[in-house]
């Protein structure tokens, strides 16, 4: 049936009013005394009645407010309603046409700040239909029921893309190099990923959890990409192990660049370089790809710490005062030196950092470290703040309270105050233009760089930004390349 008839036959089935009187879906969650001691996903997925009760919710708006909030401007009501009518294979379909990871997106994705904010639901004074919620639903089903694993090798052959002999070179496999893998494997090319870590998957494996995104979520997208030719080379450092010149010789057309920013910054305050204080990278990457929280057999163990204080208030930051909560810390603390609506985790990340039993210390901004006779961080002073004037964009500022000052007793000190770009790349490829802030600048509506044949997108173009933007730039990068391919332009 065309998509107009069964939409407007669809729409009828309920009035706008029993719509809206439908309560939003509760996400089912594991207890927080049982996941705080474990890496099990906090977020359980919503049943099938759920998603269906939740799907009616949506008015099919004509002209869709959700969709402006979204940064890749999926079709929104037209996954929803496929959710209503029980085409959860077609609705998965539809995110996939915009969002090349939605089991990812529907999961990490600030939701509330982004589509769900300019739902029209919230303008009548109701709460927001949970697009994410209903995005990870079909995205699920998909890939639970259509992964190309369980396809047989004739399946797998009839959608195997077309080749057409050129070789491309992506240097890093966050969720921009994969989605740019995807789209230009799509097109025809012969795609191979290089990885300078033993994992594909970027931040969505180092970085993330598995308590809020598990593996095999990923493996299964990588495994998907496989399957139509993209190759992955682990261990191999693009500006180190290989040049840009190797790649060439090696027959690469061209480079799409997504080495991400996992460059940590630094406070710079006395007391940094003690034992016990390190990055929310360093912290992350050992635990969640090195196993150093094992009992027994890491290469990298981490001193589990009775008290950690982690440094910030973003995703990360949160993601690191879990993950110690789960490794066995008695107390772990959150400092963060504005107060809580000025954090730019996800809120529904500190919800779930709350429940677990994380302390909040707003207002508080660390000043120095102090060490033990090993050299050993044994306690911090902490600044207390108040907001000032509101800065250029809005947030209100944080001053000192003059002449007060705590000290609290601490072992373990995660910072995770922001990312750089990664400088490796930039810095081994003449001629690159790159920003004050080491970021590779590109044209925004191609994202070629100065050099024709190298583009760039994600974190390493943005900064520390968001899964989805980087996926979007994948896929603009992709598609931008093979235009200037086609017209002989590169
Ligand atoms: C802990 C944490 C939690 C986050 N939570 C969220 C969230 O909830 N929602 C959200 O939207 N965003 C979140 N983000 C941000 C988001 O993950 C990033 O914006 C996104 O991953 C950027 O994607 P990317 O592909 O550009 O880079 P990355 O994911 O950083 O991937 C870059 C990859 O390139 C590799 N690489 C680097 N240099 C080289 C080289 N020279 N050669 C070869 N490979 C190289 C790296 O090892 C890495 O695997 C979070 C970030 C962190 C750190
Ligand atoms: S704004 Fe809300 S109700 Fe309207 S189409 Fe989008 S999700 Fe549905």
């Amino acid at each position: 049936m065309e998509n107009n008839q069964w939409r407007s036959e669809l729409r009828k089935k309920m009035t706008a009013k029993e719509r809206t009187a439908i309560e939003r879906v509760k996400m089912p969650e594991l207890a927080p005394k049982i996941r705080r001691k474990n890496y099990k996903e906090v977020n359980c997925g919503l049943t099938s009645e759920q998603a269906l009760q939740e799907a009616k919710r949506c008015l099919d708006c004509p002209k869709p407010t959700c969709v402006l909030g979204c940064p890749v401007s999926i079709d929104i009501p037209h996954f929803i309603k496929n959710i209503e009518r029980g085409e959860i294979l077609e609705a998965a379909k539809i995110l996939k046409e915009t969002s090349a990871l939605p089991a990812v997106c529907g999961r990490v994705c600030p939701q509330e700040k982004q589509c769900e904010a300019l739902c029209i639901h919230k303008k009548m004074g109701k709460q927001s239909v949970a697009i994410g919620y209903l995005e990870r639903f079909a995205a699920d089903y998909s890939l639970g029921s259509t992964s190309l694993n369980h396809r047989s090798p004739s399946e797998i052959e009839a959608n195997f893309p077309k080749t057409n002999g050129i070789k491309i070179a992506v240097a890093g496999s966050g969720p921009a190099g994969l989605s740019f893998a995807g789209e230009a494997a799509k097109l025809g090319y012969y795609v191979t990923v290089f990885e300078a870590l033993h994992e594909i998957g970027g931040v969505l494996k180092y970085g993330i959890p598995e308590f809020r995104l598990p593996n095999m979520i990923i493996d299964a997208e990588i495994e998907n990409l496989k399957q139509l030719g993209v190759k992955f080379v682990i261990n191999c450092i693009i500006g180190k192990t290989l040049m840009l010149d190797d790649l060439k010789n090696d027959g690469f057309r061209a480079i799409f660049v997504a080495s991400g920013a996992g460059l940590p910054n630094f406070m710079h305050i006395k007391g940094e370089n003690l034992i016990g204080v390190m990055s929310s990278n360093e912290y992350l990457t050992r635990i969640n790809l090195m196993g150093a929280a094992r009992e027994q057999n890491s290469d990298t163990p981490v001193f589990k710490g009775k008290t950690v204080a982690v440094i910030g208030g973003g995703n990360t930051a949160m993601d690191s005062v879990r993950t110690a909560l789960r490794v066995g810390a008695e107390r772990a603390i959150i400092v963060y030196r504005r107060s809580e609506e000025e954090m730019p985790a996800r809120i529904e990340e500190i919800k779930h950092a709350k429940e677990e039993g994380v302390e909040f210390m707003i207002l508080h901004n660390p000043l120095e470290y102090i060490g033990d006779e090993n050299g050993r961080v044994r306690q911090m002073i902490l600044q207390k703040m108040e907001l000032g004037n509101p800065d250029e964009n809005g947030r209100r500022s944080p001053k000192p309270i003059p002449n007060a000052t705590e000290t609290i007793d601490v072992d373990v000190v995660v910072v995770s105050v922001g990312v750089s770009p990664n400088p490796l790349i930039p810095s081994s490829i003449e001629g690159l233009n790159l920003s004050k802030r080491n970021t590779v600048l590109v044209d925004e509506s191609t994202l070629q760089s100065s050099i024709p044949t190298i583009f760039a997108g994600g974190d390493i173009v943005r900064g520390g930004a968001t899964v989805i933007l980087a996926m979007g730039d994948g896929r603009k990068a992709a598609r931008a390349m093979h235009e200037k391919i086609l017209n002989k332009e590169i």
